[in-house]
């Protein structure tokens, strides 16, 4: 008499069991799949948040680059700071050169 007992009880527990793994599988299918795609999603925008920060950050390095205060040299004639400028007339056009900060107050320039 014990051993149907048994039986439905084994039946019973592997029965729940059995209904616990599909429910397990379901909400893994149901809830894991979007949480992943939605966690691929958010890389990708903390990649290309990432990046675009650090896009601008190189822009803000070198643009003072051009214009260090560092590197640049002072004018001869009235000693202030000197910008790099681009000839455009002359037989040195198309080529960089120093000109005064001042300029066209002062036409002070230097070679690079
Ligand atoms: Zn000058």
């Amino acid at each position: 008499m014990a051993a149907p007992q048994i039986d439905q009880f084994t039946q019973a527990l592997f029965g729940k069991v059995e209904s616990v793994i599909i429910v397990c599988a379901i909400l893994i299918l149901v809830v894991g799949i979007p949480l992943y795609w939605l966690r691929l999603k958010a890389e990708r925008g903390l990649i290309r948040v990432i990046r675009s920060s650090r896009n601008r950050r190189q822009i803000q390095k070198s643009a003072p680059d051009t214009n260090s205060f560092e590197t640049a040299p002072h004018c001869p004639i009235c000693n202030a700071l000197m910008v790099k400028r681009l000839a455009r007339r002359g037989s040195r056009s198309g080529s960089t050169f120093w000109g005064c900060s001042n300029y066209p107050k002062c036409r002070g320039t230097r070679a690079i």
